[in-house]
């Protein structure tokens, strides 16, 4: 079977975007940040500036924004050759923005980071410090949260240490994606095709020595989260059903004990009507079916999740579609407004 997925974007706009490899590509994905963008711009700029001289790109992803995120971007792509513009077709959430931003990175090492500004940029001598010592992956570990919600912050940390139980990966607790990769770690994440994309814990999985970075998370820069209660349990849902087997067994074990309890109920309904005191009682007979109903149900949700996701897989279809890409000339980029070659079924 042919590799699934756009995943190496750079298929679609060929050899001429891949000239020159800038030491550093930093890769945000955008979803309708654009108050963010320009002070993003000026403290990721000097960051980068500050450790690798010129020889950085920023990757701006728009990921299918509804306010003026591409117009800002391609404003800032106009006064700068670092800044490279990748525009997807339509929202294609978080992690597959971040997924088409890696394919376009030319840089050998990857710094990835949110367009908020939450993450300090700041960070980034002391990361690249640190893969000079022989990391692969550094990763940000948050010491705390500043400006997000209780319930966040609360269920952010339940979310955590389940998926810590859950997974046979070691995936950090209280991480996000604001990492530097190596290009080598990076080649490796790209090899993986699949569509329900959990990439911190993707990231995890490769292996080679990773090592955290702590630091206290800041407030969002300009407007609101991007990430209401449904798309952070989604994002549950994937981290959990991409890296853990485990609710399949729990499943078994569920219905294993209904089992049993069903076993031993029937015992005492033959053993009441055998000493003729069966009495009909509508109490007991409704709760256990209610009970029986619920787990059953339970199971094969359970079921489902993943029976779901080994159909979205088995379509093949790519993983993000590019509509179009800016940059500044002389950079060994292409303005395009190209369809994919293998678009979406
Ligand atoms: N984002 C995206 N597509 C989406 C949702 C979010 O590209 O569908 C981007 C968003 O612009 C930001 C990053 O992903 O750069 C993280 O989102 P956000 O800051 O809203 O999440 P939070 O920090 O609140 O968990
Ligand atoms: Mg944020």
């Amino acid at each position: 079977m042919p590799a699934i997925s756009t995943l190496t974007a750079s298929r679609q706009f060929p050899d001429v975007y891949r000239i020159p490899t800038p030491r550093l590509s930093v890769v945000v994905p955008c979803f309708n940040e654009e108050e963010s963008l320009p002070e993003l711009f000026k403290r990721l700029a000097a960051a980068c500036r500050g450790s690798v001289r010129d020889s950085f790109e920023i990757v701006l992803i728009d990921d299918g924004s509804t306010d003026e995120t591409w117009r800002g971007i391609c404003t800032l792509s106009a006064a700068s050759p670092n800044v490279v513009g990748v525009k997807l077709s339509r929202n294609h959430g978080h992690q597959l923005a971040l997924s088409a931003g890696l394919s376009m990175s030319r840089g050998a090492l990857i710094l990835i980071i949110d367009a908020d500004l939450q993450d300090p940029p700041e960070l980034l001598p002391q990361m690249i410090e640190l893969v000079e010592q022989g990391a692969d992956v550094v990763y940000g570990q948050r010491t705390a949260r500043l400006g997000e919600s209780a319930v966040k912050r609360g269920t952010a940390a339940i979310f955590y240490r389940l998926l810590d139980q859950l997974t046979d990966v070691k995936i950090p607790v209280d991480t996000g994606d604001f990492r530097l990769m190596t290009r080598r770690a990076l080649d490796v994440l790209q090899s993986m095709p699949e569509q329900h994309r959990f990439i911190r814990g993707m990231v995890s999985w490769i292996g080679f020595l990773q090592v955290a970075v702590r630091y206290e998370r800041q407030e969002r820069f300009a407007g609101e989260t991007k990430y209401p209660f449904s798309k952070m349990l989604r994002l549950a849902i994937d981290a959990v059903t991409s890296f853990s087997t485990r609710p399949l067994r729990l499943a078994s074990f569920f219905g294993f004990g209904f089992g049993i309890l069903g076993m031993v109920g029937l015992a005492y309904t033959l053993g009441s009507w055998l000493r003729g005191i069966a009495v009909p009682g509508w109490t007991s007979i409704t709760s256990i079916f209610l009970l029986m109903g619920s787990a059953q149900m339970f199971v094969l949700g359970i079921i489902g999740e993943y029976l779901g996701r080994l159909y979205m897989e088995a379509k093949g279809r790519p993983l993000f579609i590019i509509e179009s890409l800016v940059c500044s000339e002389g950079t060994g980029c292409i303005d395009a407004v190209a369809p994919p070659t293998h678009a979406s079924a």
